[in-house]
């Protein structure tokens, strides 16, 4: 044999790990095992057992508790008695435990890569060298948050007892992703894991106790979707964190609606992988490698979708394929594997039946020529060509190993295509033109972007989703304040208030006026023409109001989205400019708002007063705020940059509380505006007056048309429309809890954003207005870039 021969002969040998730590592992619980409640394992209460099952090999694995109801309600009750010590053990003392932990997934790496290798499939060069690792980050990454939580979270408590249910593609990875910010934040968890993929959890809880982890803090409650609808519905969780599927993620959204329960949802995607003609399409081969085969493309952030440049498109499919034919298939347990297997049948057959279909819709399929194993649940990785845009393989997630293909000219039919998908969970953009490829990851609408680089995960960096990929973010200091409640007991000290003035109202308010609607930047008459009289705190008639119907709300909805993406394109400082001319114009006029606000409540025009001042200030701390509440650059383990965008979140719909009649309407679209959104706003429907002359300042405070819309009438009326809106992207609602549940219910078609914030008047009225971060934070979405340097 020659040299050459051997050369192009190297075929690789059997490289497999030793599975006999982990068969010593499962041999010492005798394969069966309890639920983690209160520190101690234990059976189900009802005696039910499920099998866990080996995806490689197809044999079963170990016998697991199913829990049931009153496991659910044990694990609840353990987590709540162990909530206030577990806080007021304080940071440093939560930091303590988090170390721990971290080192104890360190030192048992190996046999918790192993069961997570025998459990899910997924080849021992993922568990080994990313899963495992990412999860001892995650816990040093919290540990330090949970170390600095005094200073850096003053004003905010834990929630209290969290819900956590997870999927089965990162078993273990995901479950540090939960438990790690809930255990800094000062919270206890009950978490069930996959059916599919218990073992790893149930590995952990035993290194809980190794690491100090007092009884009761983490609950693992092992079981299938019906034990999650049980953690779910329990009146004794406080929030409930979520990954899986976007279909369940509805269920969950509804099933929490109304119920005060905080919910954070990490659900599906269609991620795009673009490339550029000027990328290096070598790199971008091996990116994309990475992007749709890593975790046999069972990855809620799969570069599922390729959108290359038509003008590269055949030279970068035939370097593709000819990558395809390289990769290894085979035991995950082998070290030199590059394709594990599918987690279960019932996912090999959807996996195979969606790609029929697309070959019946016109795809044309090319399939890895490797070696499929003779047991286990193997699928090659597919590549769908000819795809068209509308297609089952352009919009369907088919968590597989299958990519599908399209190309586009100009890059901003490549944006236009990424975004065509009703996810924005990932995105990858390849280009050596740098300044091309960040123009494009500012536009693609998801919850990170990659530049010239695919799947990278680290705890400094939040993840989550845009639009139907779910709400919410894992990592960063985004995804702690996922476990926290504002808490305004714990806020900066107070200035004194200004002094009142002496004067009291002269005169009874001017004329009797009806005030109009204000939409896209022009006083309109209803719709239907009716009005609404507003009756003083005296009882007498002050005016009228419009009384806005669907249609005006439509309007409104569609002027605010006509007039967005202007102003957030506009500076941070161009826009405080406006809301400084505001303020300047309210001031100018304030003794007539004053005694608006007055007759309104009958407080006395001092208090009125009061509340334009106020507001006038707010108008300058949104102003001061629209260029300084900028986005960070996060110190994640990687040489590059990673940095966050505070985004808009585009159209947010408002209801203002009863009570002051000016404030709430003023902090709401002052904050809306400095962050770069358009808002409809329904001002106070008891006591409108005052918000409806502020039209007049709105119209001469150079505010462009269409950036705020007041709609006076029925709340009820107005919301029910306004919560329903596809248009709308948040919907904040201040004010009663019936109010809230039906926003929270009704939201739910395009899973917009809600916020029931503060519905009380002294919650507005404070100086300084210690609430204000929460309103930046929730006008604002994040969104965090990876961009690689040098080669
Ligand atoms: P899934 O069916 O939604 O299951 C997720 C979890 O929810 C499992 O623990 C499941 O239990 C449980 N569950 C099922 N029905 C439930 C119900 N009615 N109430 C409460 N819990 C219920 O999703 P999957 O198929 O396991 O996972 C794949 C999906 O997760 C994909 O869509 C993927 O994109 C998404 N994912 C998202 C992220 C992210 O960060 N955004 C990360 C990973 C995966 P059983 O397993 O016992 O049925
Ligand atoms: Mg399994």
């Amino acid at each position: 044999m020659t040299i050459a021969e051997i050369f192009n002969n190297l075929n690789y040998g059997p490289a497999p790990e030793a599975a006999e730590l982990a068969q010593a592992w499962l041999e010492a619980h005798q394969g069966s095992f309890g639920i983690y409640i209160g520190g101690e394992f234990r059976a189900s209460h009802s005696g039910g057992q499920f099998e866990t099952d080996c995806p490689a090999t197809g044999e079963p694995l170990a016998k697991i508790a199913l829990g049931g109801p009153e496991d659910v309600d044990a694990a609840v009750k353990a987590a709540r008695a162990a909530q206030p010590n577990w806080e007021s053990l304080g940071g440093h003392g939560r930091a303590k435990v988090l170390y721990a932990l971290a080192r104890q997934v360190q030192k048992h790496s190996r046999l918790l890569a192993v069961l997570e290798t025998l459990d899910n499939g997924k080849p021992i060069r993922e568990t080994r060298d990313i899963d495992v690792p990412l999860v001892a980050r995650h816990f040093y990454h919290h540990a330090g948050w949970a170390q600095i939580f005094e200073t850096e979270f003053s004003g905010y408590r834990p929630v209290g007892v969290c819900g956590q249910i997870i999927p089965w593609n990162f078993p273990l990875l995901m479950l540090a992703w939960k438990i790690a910010p809930a255990l800094a934040a000062g919270n206890t968890v009950v978490l069930k894991p996959a059916e599919f993929t218990s073992l790893t959890a149930l590995c952990f809880a035993e290194l809980c106790d190794a690491a100090g982890v007092p009884p009761g803090v983490v609950n693992i409650v092992t079981g299938e979707g019906e034990t999650g609808r049980l953690i779910v519905e329990h009146p004794g969780i406080d929030k409930i964190a979520f990954t899986g599927s976007t279909e369940v993620g509805r269920l969950i959204r509804k099933a929490t609606a109304g119920t005060g329960k905080k919910l954070s949802l990490e659900l599906g995607g269609k991620s795009p992988f673009i490339v550029f003609e000027d990328a290096d399409l070598d790199s971008a081969v091996e990116g994309l490698v990475d992007a749709i085969w890593f975790n046999q493309g069972q990855v809620c952030c799969a570069g599922s979708r390729l959108l290359v440049q038509e003008s590269c498109a055949e030279r970068f499919l035939s370097k593709l394929k000819d990558r395809m034919a390289t990769l290894r298939m085979g035991d995950p347990l082998d070290k030199a594997v590059d394709i594990g297997a599918i987690i279960a049948p019932v996912q090999l057959e959807r996996i195979a039946g969606l790609v029929e279909q697309s070959r019946n819709e016109g795809a044309e399929v090319y399939q890895a020529p490797c070696e499929i194993p003779a047991r286990g649940w193997f699928y090659p990785p597919t590549l769908l060509s000819n795809v068209s845009p509308a297609s089952t393989a352009a919009q369907v997630e088919i968590f597989g190993p299958v990519l599908a293909a399209m190309t586009f000219r100009t890059p901003a039919e490549a944006v236009a295509l990424a975004n065509n998908t009703v996810y924005g969970l990932a995105a990858s953009v390849w280009s050596e033109n740098l300044s091309l490829a960040l123009d494009v990851a500012g536009q693609v609408k998801s919850g990170t972007v990659w530049v010239n680089s695919t799947n990278l995960f680290d705890a400094a960096s939040g993840f989550g989703g845009y639009r139907e990929s779910g709400f919410g973010r894992e990592g960063g200091s985004e995804g702690l304040l996922e476990y926290l409640v504002f808490d305004r007991l714990g806020s900066s000290p107070r200035k004194p208030a200004p002094k009142p003035s002496k004067r009291e109202p002269t005169s009874p308010p001017g004329i009797d006026r009806t005030y109009k609607l204000y939409i896209g930047g022009k006083q309109v008459r209803p719709d239907q023409g009716f009005s609404l009289e507003v009756v003083g705190s005296s009882g007498r008639r002050l005016g009228e109001v419009s009384r806005a119907n669907r249609k005006d709300v439509r309007n409104a909805v569609e002027a605010a989205r006509n007039a967005q993406p202007g102003w957030a394109a506009q500076t941070g400082h161009a826009r405080a400019q406006v809301l400084y001319y505001l303020a300047e114009n309210l001031s100018a006029r304030g003794a007539q708002f004053a005694e608006l606000l007055a007759a309104m409540s009958g407080s006395g025009f001092a208090d009125g007063e009061r509340e334009v001042g106020l507001c006038v200030e707010r108008l300058f701390e949104c102003a001061a705020w629209a260029d300084k509440y900028d986005g960070r650059v996060h110190g994640t383990a990687f040489r590059g940059i990673t940095y966050t965008l505070n985004e808009p979140v585009g159209v947010i719909a408002a209801t203002c509380p009863d009570g002051p009649g000016l404030l709430p309407l003023v902090a709401t679209l002052g904050v809306c505006m400095a962050m770069g959104n358009a808002c409809v706003v329904a001002p106070s429907e008891t006591t409108p007056l005052a918000a409806a002359e502020f039209i007049q300042v709105l119209e001469t405070s150079d505010v462009p048309a269409g950036v705020v819309n007041l709609l006076t009438g029925l709340q009820s009326e107005l919301r029910k429309t306004l919560a329903e809106h596809d248009g709308v992207d948040a919907m904040w609602h201040f004010g009663d809890a019936e109010g809230g549940r039906q926003v929270e219910l009704l939201s739910v078609g395009n899973l917009k954003q809600t916020w029931l914030g503060p519905s009380k008047s002294h919650d507005w009225s404070e100086r300084p207005w210690s609430a204000s971060k929460e309103f930046l934070r929730h006008a604002t979405q994040v969104k965090n870039v990876w961009a690689p340097l040098g080669e």
